[in-house]
């Protein structure tokens, strides 16, 4: 009997030490937007940055695991020994906040009201949130906001700004007036289509006009995406322009009376996940 346990245990165990194995969790890399502020690169997780205030610094997004958490405070603590003091979250995904968890608990966390929602939320897959086990809630954003946040750091201010329903329903902007440059998460991609999680109520063509919004209320020069290179207002224009054609190509072969297995054929492979998206919108 006590044999057979353990073959089962090797057998569902094995594929898990091969896969962590194999997904070592990559350095993490830093790029220098000025003297303050830096991206956050590599790591398991999506891009972020940190920014060191005149008392304390402040940390976006968490990457996924506790080697990138690590590899994060090392790379600030290159930087300076002011203490991490705030952690904002600029969208629910996994991949921003699952490290959420290494941070120290006295780090306050700061996210829209809606991203404080979205981490309760059922998966893609219909599975419960982690984040309903007690053990995690401190590490559930402490500090939501709606429009517009201001964090005084010292001489300079950080500007948060909800510009609506897009990616998500709650993703937000971070940001910093001095250096003109935005911190916008996931809510605009290049090189790869754009990613709408309609299980949890983000939408593309809400997704246009939320993105047009910071365009109008922001004068950032650059945009610093959680998975692409750092971006020009340029960049986002023509983002929108492709997204644009995107539905409107969408929507034409909808009226046509196409079924969504017949849309998607029409588009790269890797679109079908967008196409799904404007799709279930037109219905
Ligand atoms: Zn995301």
């Amino acid at each position: 009997m006590k044999a057979i346990i353990i073959q089962i245990f090797l057998a569902v165990m094995l594929p898990f030490a091969a896969f962590s194995q194999q997904q070592e969790t990559p350095p993490i890399i830093i790029e220098k937007i000025s003297d303050n502020l830096f991206q956050l690169l590599g790591g398991r997780g999506a891009n972020g940055g940190f920014y060191i205030g005149e008392n304390e610094v402040l940390v976006i997004d968490s990457k996924m695991d506790k080697e990138s958490v690590e590899g994060i405070f090392t790379a600030i603590q290159g930087f300076t020994k002011k203490p991490v003091r705030y952690l904002i979250n600029t969208h629910a995904d996994g991949d921003h906040v699952n490290g959420n968890e290494f941070f120290p608990k006295n780090v306050t966390i700061i996210a829209h009201e809606n991203c404080r929602n979205e981490f309760f939320l059922p998966g893609r897959d219909g599975s419960p949130s982690r984040w309903n086990n007690e053990e995690l809630l401190p590490f559930v954003p402490q500090v939501t906001f709606n429009d517009k946040m201001q964090l005084h750091m010292g001489n300079q201010t950080i500007e948060m700004y909800y510009f609506g329903v897009g990616h998500t329903t709650g993703d937000i902007v971070v940001y910093f007036p001095k250096e003109r440059t935005a911190f916008i998460g996931d809510q605009v991609f290049k090189g790869r289509p754009q990613l709408i999680h309609s299980y949890k109520g983000g939408n593309s063509f809400e997704h246009v006009k939320t993105v047009e919004k910071m365009l109008e209320a922001i004068d950032a020069f650059q945009f610093c995406s959680g998975h692409a290179d750092i971006m020009s207002r340029e960049d986002i224009e023509q983002h929108l322009v492709e997204m644009k054609k995107f539905q409107q190509k969408v929507k034409k072969l909808v009226n046509e009376g196409k079924t969504l297995a017949e849309v998607q054929a029409e588009f790269k492979p890797e679109e079908s996940r967008l196409v799904e998206s404007v799709f279930g919108e037109l219905q």
